[in-house]
């Protein structure tokens, strides 16, 4: 095997003979995806794919929904010069690079967003190298997670649901085998605690006493708002309340918890750190997300943190497939999130992804992250920038 040779007192590397020797951000376009049961649409997606090849011949892929052009070029232009030539192994190392530009207004969350995806693609890459699975390299606490299915929401303009379509579709879902669903609340142009407790009404009263149900609020509330809502759906068994409020305020959500039994969940989009929120006692779950902050390497930390604290990690986002391995692979992992229309994203672009089964979905035991595009891909749905 290809290993370093020298490493000077400065921490600059000398030589090394495993390299990153290519690195490239394709953004894709139009990809055919499997619409949600009771709509038509989404049945097109885009997505940014991040390959990463080393000198022996490895690839590493990661995948993210922002398809933006500033992120793409923040790749291909501003990250990739500066670390081809370093060793894939060292991924402690490669943020330091960028220390002084993470912190700079014009780059700052893109630029740790971009730099999440490189660290998720040299952790796939680590696992080839080692002939392990990656959350066998973060510790293989269990092999299955334990997966609850986000539905109900509109797309692309797609008319909102009414409860009785999504009362038909969590039956539906359920009937397929899943025991945990989760829809999106506040999402009216006011949020309307009102209609979202009817709303989940509809779906508990269709799937019955026995499967969970969660809801999201991303970001949309105030606190009176929240409370109200959580008030009302006490009664209908709630397992979780997702970033109810106003960017995730640690001390609204604080106050959230005092007001309600219904659990708290965040850090899907960290305005507030993971840190702030374990620190301030403002969520009974905590929910790292690989693709955005700061990838494996980021998430490991802030599930130490939590696990002095005694919190599980949960997950929401829709890049569910790359956040398997972080809670497989770590004690207080917990629960992913299967973004149904992300999923389909997922399942079109990559050869083989988990699917769940009875509640759980099975992580990959593929050296890497067991995460590869379909051949051909690339060229077919890629769009030149
Ligand atoms: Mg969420």
């Amino acid at each position: 095997m290809l290993q370093d040779v020298y490493v000077q007192q400065d921490n600059t590397v000398v030589e090394t003979r495993i390299k990153i020797a290519r690195i490239q951000a394709h953004k894709l376009a139009n990809i055919p995806i499997t619409p949600p049961p009771y709509r038509d649409k989404p049945n097109k997606e885009g997505a940014l794919l991040l390959q990463v090849e080393t000198n022996d011949g490895l690839v590493g892929w990661a995948t993210s929904g922002y398809t933006h052009h500033v992120a793409i070029d923040l790749i291909n232009k501003y990250i990739a010069p500066k670390i081809v030539g370093e060793n894939p192994m060292r991924t402690e190392r490669i943020p330091l690079l960028f220390d002084r530009a993470s912190f700079e207004r014009p780059l700052g969350r893109t630029l740790i967003s971009a730099l999440a995806m490189i660290d998720i693609a040299l952790w796939d890459i680590k696992g080839k190298m080692l002939g392990q699975p990656v959350h066998h390299l973060l510790g293989g606490a269990r092999d299955k997670v334990p997966v609850y299915v986000t539905h109900g929401a509109a797309y692309d303009n797609a008319p909102v649901y009414s409860p009785e379509e999504l009362a038909a579709e969590a039956a539906h879902l359920v009937k397929l085998g899943n025991n945990h669903l989760k829809n999106t609340v506040g999402r009216q142009p006011i949020p309307d605690p009102k209609d979202d407790y009817i709303r989940m009404r509809a779906m508990r009263e269709a799937v019955g006493p026995n499967v969970k149900l969660a809801m999201d609020g991303n970001l949309r509330m105030t606190l009176a708002q929240a409370v109200e809502l959580c008030k009302r759906c006490e009664e209908l068994d709630i397992s979780f309340v997702e970033e109810p409020l106003y960017y995730n305020d640690p001390r609204l959500l604080r106050e959230l918890r005092s007001k309600t039994i219904i659990p708290v969940a965040a850090a899907e989009n960290e305005k507030f750190s993971a840190r702030d929120l374990i620190l301030a006692d403002a969520v009974d779950y905590i929910q790292p997300n690989v693709n955005n902050d700061g990838g494996y390497s980021a998430a490991i930390r802030t599930a130490a943190l939590a696990k002095l604290f005694h919190i599980p990690l949960s997950h929401g986002n829709g890049n569910g497939p790359h956040n398997i391995a972080l809670h497989a692979g770590l004690s207080n992992g917990g629960l992913v999130e299967y973004h149904f229309h992300k999923w389909m994203a997922y399942n079109a672009i990559f050869k083989s992804v988990p699917q769940p089964e009875n509640g759980y979905l099975t992580v990959s035991q593929e050296p890497g992250l067991g995460l590869e595009p379909k051949d051909g891909l690339i060229e077919e749905f890629s769009v030149q920038m």
